[in-house]
């Protein structure tokens, strides 16, 4: 091996393959979701369309509008605009290079069949729901964590991905053989004959691993001492809805509906939406499908239409945008109320800090009920409105919502990061994102007490029910129903089955009383160990470690 680099395992999966370096940095990202925006503007489309019924060619028709916009964008008043100039010019360039049969230039263009790792800064959640999966196999960032969307988007898609590389884009050359091992969070550069069998035995494992696993598809999930716990599946694509099916799940715990939206150009309209919710409520035929109302904003930003912030993790996003919005959230919430006909469909605000927020949210449920019933539509009235518990205002106020909110949704991801005042994005910061810290472990458990005492259903659809070791604490804390990424959900089962919940229980108390978060992981890791023993090493087969 020539060289070893690590980072963050964000995605499991092996895969050997040509590294491919993007120099595409947040900032060349934003090139590329600029340069999109202008191809699907509708006006530009029209312009060329009209041309091309003209009996002008497309490569022509194509040349005047954009020299026409260029012309026009030049003579701006904003300077905003008249920057945009250059990626007229260079989107001017690509298409009529594709017209006419010319080499493109696609800084993301890998062929098709190269298996390749593509390695950059970071990638935008737009970029990666867009990568090309028949080029690209793994992908390997300098920058984000476990918990940064990309990496949960690389999941969800199941590419292999490694995180938090730090400077992957200078050591790695375009072209170099390696290896990228997702569940380890390693790149072998040029690996030798043994990398390479370490290799070969390591996808055998894997797959014996997830063959074992598939065997409990069909398992109750239930303690050693009698427990039973609900096991749902996070769905960012509804696209993914059967798969996680397949996976067992006892439905949606978490559908996040901003994915619809990333990386386009307009809001999807009501019928768009009522589609998508249809499609997933319809999938899990009868079983609970929670879908979580529009949390944008942060680094989950549609193109375009949005002011920059200094603090956007703590900005105009998510709820508190969708309440100044009230004619754009009503259209979401129309769909929601429509497709609520076809299944158990519940409604999750997100970001909430203040119960008044979910009575706003309700006022305007209610006005888009009446707007449907003006319409003649179908819908469901009294569709279950519930919200996450992603704030320590929300958490430590967990009793201000009761006799409002239907049920609670603890999103420990951002929950450790605003508890820890931690970007959870942030490689530099990853080891100190801890959510086994003493502070998040007892907001998790007064959640879980006020969820108790008001016959509340609490649930966690943060990544620490994802992973054996973090779930292994909230089923501690006394968490019965989790929402984990589908491919976990077989994992997760295993861990349930061999856990004693009151075992578990002990050892998260003596976590919550610890002094440090090294100390509480140190406890809980104990009786992790302690009770799977050699299966403990199975456990770790996928990743835990955030
Ligand atoms: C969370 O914050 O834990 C959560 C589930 O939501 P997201 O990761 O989309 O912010
Ligand atoms: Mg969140």
């Amino acid at each position: 091996m020539d060289r070893r680099l690590t980072g963050i395992s964000a995605s499991p999966g092996i895969v050997a393959g040509p590294v491919y370096v993007l120099h595409a940095g947040e900032e060349e990202a934003g090139i590329f979701e600029a340069q999109m925006l202008i191809l699907q503007d509708t006006e530009m489309i029209g312009r060329v369309d009209g041309l091309i019924r003209q009996n002008l060619a497309a490569e022509s028709a194509f040349e005047i509008t954009m020299l026409d916009l260029r012309h026009h964008f030049a003579r701006h008043a904003s300077p905003m605009m008249r920057e945009r100039v250059g990626d007229l010019a260079d989107v001017q360039i690509r298409v009529l290079s594709l017209l006419l049969g010319l080499p493109d230039h696609d800084p993301v263009d890998v062929p098709k069949g190269a298996n390749a790792i593509l390695v950059t800064h970071d990638l935008t959640p737009s970029l990666t729901v867009q990568l090309d999966r028949e080029a690209i196999a793994a992908i390997a960032t300098d920058a984000g964590t476990r918990v940064s969307h990309v990496a949960i988007l690389a999941r969800s898609l199941g590419i292999p991905a490694v995180v938090g590389l730090r400077d992957a884009t200078s050591r790695l050359k375009t072209g170099e053989m390696a290896i990228l091992d997702g569940a380890a969070g390693t790149i072998s550069v040029n690996p030798t004959a043994e990398e390479i069998r370490h290799f070969n035995e390591r996808s055998q494992r894997e797959a014996a691993l997830t063959q074992e696993l598939e065997l409990l598809r069909s398992a109750e999930s239930i303690t050693l001492d009698g427990h039973k716990l609900v096991l749902r599946a996070n769905v960012d694509f509804p696209e993914e809805a059967d798969f996680a099916v397949r996976s067992g799940a006892e439905g949606v715990g978490l559908m996040r509906t901003e994915f619809l939206v990333v990386g386009r150009t307009t809001m999807p309209d009501e019928e768009e939406q009522f589609r998508a919710y249809k499609k997933v409520a319809e999938s899990f035929d009868g079983a609970p499908v929670v879908i979580r109302t529009y949390d944008i904003g942060g680094d989950k930003l549609p193109v375009g239409g949005h002011p920059t912030e200094a603090n956007p993790f703590l900005g105009w996003r998510a709820i508190r945008m969708c309440l100044d919005e009230p004619e754009m959230f009503k259209v979401q919430l129309r769909a929601l109320m429509r497709a609520a006909s076809f299944g158990d469909v519940r409604i999750m605000l997100p970001l909430v800090v203040s119960n008044d927020e979910v009575r706003q949210a309700r006022v305007l449920l209610e006005e888009g009920s009446a707007e449907l019933e003006a319409r003649n539509v179908p819908h469901r009235k009294n569709i279950p409105l519930g919200v996450m518990i992603e704030t320590p205002a929300a958490a430590v106020s967990a009793d201000s919502f009761v006799g409002d909110a239907s049920f609670f949704s603890i999103g420990t991801n951002d929950l450790t990061q605003y508890t820890l005042a931690i970007d959870r994005g942030n490689a530099n910061l990853a080891p100190r994102f801890t959510p086994l810290h003493p502070a998040v472990l007892r907001l998790i458990q007064r959640t879980v007490q006020v969820g108790a005492a008001n016959d509340i259903e609490v649930t966690v659809c943060g990544e620490m029910a994802s992973q054996p070791l973090t779930a292994f604490a909230l089923i501690g804390l006394g968490v019965r129903s989790m929402s984990v990424s589908p491919r976990s959900v077989t994992l997760l089962k295993r861990l349930v089955l061999g856990t004693t919940a009151s075992v578990a229980a002990k050892s998260a108390v003596a976590a919550m009383e610890a002094r440090t978060a090294a100390a509480s992981e140190a406890i809980i890791l104990q009786a992790f160990t302690e009770t799977f023993g050699e299966v403990a090493e199975l456990l770790d087969g996928l990743p835990h470690i955030m």
